[in-house]
């Protein structure tokens, strides 16, 4: 009987424990270790933030779903690796500690055979000063739930005749997931023109991205009614239309109350006041600890410096000019214990997609990639189809490949709610990261890369919270949807 072991119940790691258990059935065993008693639709938390959906509506507990499966569940977070065993345990295990009210501070060894590590990004709120206490987040239900109240707040104000000025974006010069925020800004934006308040609104847009639309993907060329359209004008063209002003090229790097510093890449150093924000903090990795077998700390070996999970990418540093879409992971191995996998956003990309950009004073400022929830989703699969494959046959071999160079996605951008006049912004890529050998004239297929803003991609957008939900509860069938 072989043992597998899964950090993280997001979209990444629950996809892998769905699957490992459809796979090895009740012949081995699977175990899941996840600190949140909910499994949540991280993607509709917009809605949660704009009031439009409540957080049980993205939300649902875990431990009945992983009952009904055959998964073992412990609510509790991954502390350290220990890949080799120690003087006592022979195999690898991890140390964990229990966050459920009922074992709370209790500490186990989870020993496994093979090790999924999902632990998703750590919100680095602490890498921009007051950007925890002085603005919002839509990362989880409950930010987002919270966002939610601050913003009725100014709503309320401007019913009252009260000008207010919106602020939403990046929090840090090296932040990701443009598109959530990009989202947000999008919802406002309409909410508050169906409430005839658009007068009294200053929206605003702040990124560091070098042009608007590069969304950590180094920005794309999109076939749009039939004409190949830079991301950058499809981008500032959707936020004319919406009435918001955008700040570009700028690192965010402290907040106080209604006030945001920034410095740009000029170097010049700016502020904006504001009386609602939503800022992206920065990710980095969970902050696991490894262990080698006498003890060491063997932590700068397992993961990069951002703390996320070296995997089978060439890490080599290199210039901008020399980088190669055959640099990026294609089946998420760890290279120094072969039975351990990151899957999701726990892995360290080899570098961005988007060009390193410095300012003046030596402040970086550029997108780090973006790992939206299909590759994440798609990548849980295929760790946990090779797991499987191994454990049945004994053999070493991955037959299953998901390189985020050749995969495509997909993301919906929810412009506006609503069944008639709701809206959402379309945009699929192939592959995700650019291949300028392969595609030397636009860096992706531009049959397969394609922007398109309307009613339909809203209804697709809703569709898809409905069917995701259904297949993250396991609901029958649930495999035949993809990810
Ligand atoms: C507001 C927002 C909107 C988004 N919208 C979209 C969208 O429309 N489309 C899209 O494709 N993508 C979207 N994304 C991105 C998408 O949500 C992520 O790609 C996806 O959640 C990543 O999955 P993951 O499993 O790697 O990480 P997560 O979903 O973050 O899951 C990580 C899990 O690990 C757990 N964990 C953390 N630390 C530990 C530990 N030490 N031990 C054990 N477990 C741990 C966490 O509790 C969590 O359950 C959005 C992201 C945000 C923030």
């Amino acid at each position: 009987m072989a043992k597998v072991l899964v950090l993280g119940a997001g979209i990444s790691g629950h996809t892998a424990v769905s699957y490992l258990n459809k796979y090895l059935g009740k012949k081995h065993e699977v175990v899941m270790v996840s600190p949140n008693s909910n499994f949540q639709w991280v993607p509709s938390n917009i809605w949660v933030g704009v009031g439009l959906m409540k957080p049980d509506q993205v939300k649902f507990k875990l431990a009945p779903i992983y009952k009904k499966l055959g998964i073992e569940y412990k609510q509790a977070l991954g502390v350290s690796l220990h890949p080799e065993g120690d003087a006592e345990i022979d195999s690898g295990y991890v140390s964990i500690k229990y966050v459920s009210k009922e074992q709370e501070g209790e500490e186990e060894k989870v020993t496994y055979d093979y090790l999924v590590n999902a632990t998703g990004p750590k919100l680095n709120f602490d890498a921009t000063k007051g950007l925890r206490e002085h603005s919002n987040s839509v990362c989880t239900y409950d930010h987002a739930e919270h966002a939610w109240g601050n913003l009725q707040e100014a709503y309320k104000k401007m019913e009252n005749g009260e000008k207010q000025t919106f602020l939403i974006g990046t929090g840090h010069g090296l932040a990701t997931c443009q598109g959530a925020a990009f989202e947000y800004v999008l919802n406002i934006a309409f909410e508050v023109h169906k409430r005839k308040l658009s007068h009294l609104a200053d929206i605003w847009w702040i990124s560091n991205e070098y042009e608007l639309g590069d969304f950590g993907m180094g920005g794309a060329y999109v076939k749009r009614n039939g004409y190949v359209t830079p991301t950058k004008i499809f981008t500032e063209s959707i936020l004319k239309e919406y009435g918001i002003r955008w700040i570009k090229r700028a690192a965010v790097q402290k907040l106080e109350t209604g006030k945001v510093y920034y410095e740009n890449l000029r170097g010049e150093k700016h502020t904006k006041e504001f009386d609602f924000s939503m800022l992206i903090p920065g990710f980095a990795g969970v902050g696991l600890k490894a262990f080698a077998k006498d003890g060491s700390d063997i932590s700068d070996k397992i993961f990069a410096a951002n703390t996320m999970m070296k995997v089978d990418a060439d890490y080599t540093p290199k210039p901008y000019e020399e980088w190669s879409a055959r640099d990026w992971p294609k089946i998420y191995q760890n290279g120094d214990y072969s039975n351990m996998y990151a899957s999701g956003i726990a892995f360290a990309p080899p570098h961005t997609m988007s060009k390193p950009m410095t300012s003046p004073n030596g402040t970086k400022i550029f997108p780090t990639p973006p790992r939206t929830g299909m590759p994440s989703g798609v990548i849980g699969k295929i760790v946990a189809q090779n797991i499987a494959h191994q454990i049945k046959t004994g053999k070493k071999d991955h037959p299953h490949e998901a390189s985020m160079a050749t995969m495509g996605a997909a993301c919906i951008v929810s412009a506006g709610y609503g069944l008639f006049k709701g809206k959402a912004a379309v945009m699929t890529v192939r592959p995700i990261v650019q291949d300028w050998e392969k595609y030397p004239k636009w860096g992706r297929s531009i049959k397969d890369t394609v922007g398109v803003v309307g009613t339909a991609g809203h209804w697709m957008k809703l569709f898809m919270h409905y069917m995701f939900l259904y297949k993250a509860k396991a609901k029958p069938l649930w495999w035949l949807i993809p990810e």
